[in-house]
C-alpha cells in the first residue's frame, strides 16, 4: 500500500521535471514537516506521516503535491472519504495545468476504487486517459478493476492499449497477461454456449503464450463436448509436453475420454509411459493406482499408492487414497504394518499452491491469485521428502 503511494509520488516527479516551473512549492519542501513526512511514509509510520504532511501543507497552502501525497496518505490509511475530500479540492483549483489534472483525478480514482465505487473509479480512470492517452498507470488500473469485475473483453482491450505503448522488454510478460485474458474470454463464451469463439480464444491464447496451461485444458475441454475426441487429447497432449509438472490436470480428462472411446487399457499404457519420463511424479502414480483400484487391480493400486507417497509424504490425498484401497483389502495387516511404516514421518497439509509474488496459499491450484491479481503466479510448495528429513535429525 505503501509502494503504491510513493510509486504515484515518483510518477509525479517525472511530470514535475518535465514541466519545470513549480517554484511556489519550494517554502514547503524546505520545511521539515515535508521531509519528516515523507519519512514516517518510508518508515511506514503512517499516522505519524500524515500528521507533518498536514503541517507542511499548512505552511504553504498552495503545493500541489503535498496535498496530493496528504490525500494519497488517507486513502492508504482506510479514511477513504478524507482522501476523496482532499483530492476534489484540489480538482477546483483555478489554472491546474493538463498533467496536474490528470494526476489528482488519477489520484481519485484510486480513492474511488479504495472505497468500492467502481462506476466513479472508471469514470476517473477513464477521464484520465481521454486527457492522457498514453497514462500508463490509468490504464494499469483500468485494466485491474475490469479484472476484478471479471469483464474480460474491456480488460483485454486495455491491456491492448498498454503493449501497444510499451516497450519490447515487456512483451513475455504482456504476452502472458494477453494469453490469460482470452483463455477468461474464452470459457466466458462457453458459459453462453458459442462454442466456436470458444474454441478459437483458448487456441488464440495457446499461440499467444504456450504455457498458458488452463487453455490447453478447456481447449480439449470443448473439443470433447463437440465430440472431437482425437482433437480433445491432442490439446491435452500440448499440456502434457509443455508442462509434465502439470500433466496431472489432464489425467482425469483423458481418462474419461479413453473410457468413452472404449479404449480400456489406452489411460494404463499413457500414465506407465509418463511415469517412465518422470519418475518422480507422484500424480501420475495416484492417478493410476486409483484407475487400477477402480477396475478391482487393489494389490497393484497399493503398490503405486505407497510409491507416490514416498515421493510426496505429506500429501493427504495420497494417504486417503491408500486408505481407501487398503479398506478394499480387508486391512490386510502386512500391508498395513507397511503402510504404517512409510507414513511414520509425515506431515499433512491441505493447501500446498503458494502465489509467488504475496504468499498467498490455496488447497487448488489457481490461475490468477485473488490476492495479488497476478496471472500464473502459484507454484506448489515442496516439503522435503520424509526419509530426508530423519537422517538430517
Ligand atoms: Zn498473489
Amino acid at each position: 500500500m505503501l509502494l503504491l503511494g510513493l510509486a504515484i509520488g515518483k510518477a509525479w516527479e517525472r511530470y514535475k521535471l518535465r514541466d519545470g516551473k513549480w517554484i511556489d512549492r519550494r517554502r514547503a519542501r524546505d520545511s521539515h514537516h515535508y521531509v519528516l513526512g515523507l519519512n514516517f511514509l518510508v518508515s511506514n509510520q503512517i499516522d505519524l506521516a500524515i500528521e507533518e504532511l498536514s503541517q507542511a501543507a499548512r505552511v504553504d497552502s498552495d503545493a500541489l503535491e503535498i496535498h496530493l501525497i496528504l490525500g494519497n496518505v488517507h486513502r492508504e490509511r482506510g479514511q477513504v472519504a478524507r482522501a476523496i475530500q482532499v483530492h476534489q479540492a484540489l480538482l477546483q483549483r483555478p489554472k491546474l495545468t493538463k498533467v496536474e489534472h490528470a494526476y489528482i483525478l488519477l489520484c481519485l480514482g484510486l480513492d474511488f476504487k479504495r472505497g468500492g465505487f467502481v462506476d466513479r473509479a472508471l469514470e476517473a480512470f477513464n477521464e484520465v486517459i481521454r486527457m492522457d492517452p498514453s497514462n500508463h498507470y490509468a490504464l494499469l488500473y483500468l485494466q485491474k478493476l475490469h479484472e476484478e469485475q471479471h469483464q474480460w473483453a474491456d480488460a483485454h482491450r486495455i491491456r491492448k492499449q498498454l503493449v501497444a505503448l510499451s516497450g519490447p522488454d515487456t512483451q513475455p510478460r504482456n504476452q502472458l497477461i494477453l494469453a490469460f485474458l482470452e483463455n477468461e474470454l474464452g470459457t466466458e463464451a462457453l458459459r453462453v454456449g458459442d462454442r466456436g469463439h470458444a474454441a478459437r480464444y483458448f487456441q488464440s491464447a495457446i499461440d499467444q503464450d504456450p504455457d498458458t496451461t488452463p487453455a490447453y485444458l478447456n481447449l480439449g475441454d470443448v473439443r470433447f463436448i463437440q465430440g472431437d475426441f482425437q482433437g480433445a487429447e491432442a490439446a491435452w497432449d500440448g499440456l502434457m509436453a509443455r508442462a509434465p509438472d502439470r500433466a496431472y490436470l489432464a489425467f482425469d480428462r483423458l481418462e474419461r475420454l479413453y473410457e468413452q472411446q472404449g479404449l480400456t487399457k489406452r489411460f494404463e499404457e499413457r500414465c506407465r509411459g509418463f511415469l517412465g519420463a518422470n519418475p518422480q511424479d507422484w500424480r501420475a502414480r495416484l492417478g493410476l493406482g486409483r484407475h487400477l483400484a477402480s477396475r478391482g487391480r487393489h494389490q497393484e493400486a497399493f503398490e503405486l499408492m505407497l510409491s507416490a507417497l514416498e515421493q510426496n509424504p505429506h500429501g493427504l490425498t495420497v494417504h486417503q487414497a491408500v486408505w481407501n484401497v487398503l479398506q478394499h483389502l480387508d486391512l490386510d495387516p502386512a500391508l498395513v504394518a507397511r503402510y504404517i511404516e512409510s507414513a511414520r514421518s509425515s506431515v499433512f497439509f491441505l493447501d500446498p499452491h503458494v502465489c509467488l509474488k504475496c504468499h498467498y496459499r490455496s488447497t487448488d491450484l489457481l490461475w490468477q491469485c485473488p490476492h495479488c491479481h497476478e496471472w500464473n503466479s502459484f507454484v506448489e510448495e515442496r516439503i522435503a521428502p520424509a526419509k530426508e528429513a530423519t537422517v538430517e535429525m
